[in-house]
C-alpha cells in the first residue's frame, strides 16, 4: 500500500478510532499511590487490540508502593530491514478524576459531543495511544525497507516514570539508532514541535513565628506577615538573579510561582504562629538550580532578620532538563515535513515549562520530539479530545513512518 492509500484508510477509520478510544477510557488506569489499580487491565486490553505486529513485548514492573500491583509497559514492533526503530511513546496511566461534581458526565463513561470525546485520559494521553495505533495499523511489515516501527505504551508517567520510561531507558530497551516521538503536549493545528523543557524545582517555605492574641501583636511574631513579605522579596530577588529570556520558550522567561499555602488559624483574632507555602519554579536551562536555592535562602534570612520569624527552605523535588533536541536531525526534519504534508503548514520548534517523558530521553543524550494537535484540557474535569485531532496525528505519524521506515 502506498502512503496515499494508508492516509485514506486512516480517514475512513473515524468510527473505529472513536470505538477504540471509548473502549480504552472505560478501563481506569490510575497509579496505586493515587488510589488506583495501575495500568494492568488497560494494558491487557491494548495488547489484544494491537494486531499485525512482529513482536509485542510486555515489561511488568512491581509497583514501589503496592507490591500486589504491577505496572506494565508494552513495546510493539513491526520489523524493518535496517537497524533502529521509530518509536511513538504514549503513556497509559492517567491522573485521578478530582471532584466528581465538577464533571458533566461520568469520567469513565465517555461522552461524544460536537466532534469531541469526553472522559478522563482522552487527551492525556489517550490521544497518543490511539493515534499511534492507527498510524501503524495499515503499514505492513513487509514494506519496511528501512527502520522498524515501534509503539511504546508506558506506565507511571503521571507520578515518577520510575516504573515506566525511566525503567526502560535504564535497562537498555532503546538504542542510539532509534527515533523518539512523544505526543504528550500539543498546540492548535500542530503548529509547534517541542524540543526543550525547562528545569523544574519545587520549594517549600516553613515560617515559624509566635502565636498571640490578635489585639496584642507585639507579644508575638505573625508568621503570615513574614510569609507575605517573603513572597514579595523572593519575587524581587528571583527577577534580579534570573532575568534571562529565551524567545524559543513559551513563556520565554523562567517562572517562579507561589502555589500551595496551608491554612493558618481558624479564628480571626489569633495571630498565626506558623505558616508554610510552596513555589513551583520552571527555570530556563541556562541557569543552575543550586543558585535558586541559594537565592531563596538569602531572601529567607533577610526576612527572618526583619520580622523575627524562623524560616527554613526545603526542596521538594527537582528535575534537570536534558539537552535541547536538535532541529537539524533528520528525524526532526522528517517530522516537520510530515506535519506540513498533512496539515499544510510548517511547524516551528519551541521549548515549554511542562515536563514529559521526552526529558528522560534527552537526559540520556537522545533527541526526542514532542508533537500532537490541539490539547489543553489535560488534568481538568471534563477533559476531552477532538476526534479530528486524533485523525490528523495518525496521518502525520503514518507519513513519518513512510519517510523513515518504508
Ligand atoms: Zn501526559
Amino acid at each position: 500500500m502506498d502512503l496515499e492509500a494508508v492516509l485514506e484508510k486512516i480517514d475512513g477509520s473515524r468510527a473505529d478510532i472513536v470505538k477504540e478510544m471509548v473502549d480504552m477510557i472505560r478501563i481506569p488506569a490510575i497509579a496505586p499511590v493515587n488510589g488506583g489499580r495501575g495500568e494492568g487491565e488497560r494494558a491487557d486490553h491494548l495488547v489484544s487490540r494491537l494486531q499485525g505486529y512482529d513482536s509485542i513485548e510486555r515489561i511488568d514492573v512491581p509497583d514501589d508502593t503496592d507490591p500486589s500491583v504491577t505496572r506494565p509497559n508494552i513495546l510493539a514492533r513491526k520489523n524493518g530491514k535496517e537497524e533502529g526503530t521509530v518509536w511513538i511513546v504514549a503513556h497509559m496511566d492517567t491522573v485521578p478524576v478530582g471532584d466528581l461534581d465538577d464533571w458533566e458526565s461520568p469520567p469513565f463513561e465517555p461522552r461524544i459531543e460536537n466532534g469531541r470525546i469526553y472522559g478522563r485520559g482522552t487527551e492525556d494521553n489517550g490521544q497518543a495511544v490511539i493515534s499511534s495505533m492507527f498510524a501503524s495499523k495499515f503499514i505492513e511489515g513487509k514494506d519496511l525497507k528501512k527502520r522498524s516501527i515501534g509503539i511504546a505504551y508506558v506506565a507511571d508517567e503521571e507520578t515518577t516514570s520510575a516504573m515506566g520510561i525511566a525503567y526502560l531507558l535504564d535497562r537498555g530497551y532503546f538504542s542510539e539508532k532509534d527515533v523518539f516521538i512523544v505526543p504528550d503536549w500539543g498546540s492548535p493545528g500542530g503548529k509547534h514541535i517541542e524540543v526543550a523543557e525547562k528545569n523544574l524545582i519545587w520549594l517549600n517555605f516553613e515560617v515559624s513565628g509566635r502565636s498571640t492574641h490578635g489585639s496584642t501583636p507585639d507579644k508575638g511574631v505573625n508568621a503570615l506577615r513574614a510569609s507575605s513579605h517573603l513572597i514579595v522579596e523572593l519575587e524581587k530577588e528571583f527577577a534580579k538573579e534570573f532575568p534571562g529570556c529565551d524567545p524559543m520558550f513559551m513563556p520565554p522567561r523562567s517562572t517562579f510561582e507561589p502555589t500551595r499555602s496551608i491554612a493558618t488559624v481558624e479564628n480571626v483574632n489569633t495571630v498565626p504562629g506558623y505558616h508554610e507555602f510552596s513555589m513551583d519554579i520552571r527555570l530556563l536551562p541556562e541557569y543552575d538550580m543550586d543558585d535558586v536555592v541559594i537565592t531563596a535562602r538569602r531572601a529567607a534570612s533577610c526576612i527572618s532578620e526583619k520580622y523575627g520569624a524562623d524560616i527554613s527552605v526545603v526542596e521538594i523535588q527537582r528535575h534537570r532538563s536534558g539537552r535541547q533536541s536538535s532541529t537539524e536531525d533528520p528525524a526532526y526534519l522528517a517530522l516537520r515535513d510530515s506535519v506540513k504534508y498533512v496539515t499544510g503548514s510548517e511547524p516551528t520548534s519551541v521549548g515549554v515549562g511542562g515536563a514529559t517523558c521526552a526529558n528522560f530521553f534527552r537526559a540520556k543524550g537522545y533527541n526526542a520530539y514532542v508533537w500532537e494537535t490541539g490539547g489543553g484540557t489535560l488534568h481538568t474535569p471534563n477533559e476531552y479530545v477532538v476526534i479530528e485531532d486524533i485523525v490528523t496525528d495518525a496521518k502525520v505519524f503514518a507519513t513519518l513512518f513512510y519517510k523513515l521506515c518504508v
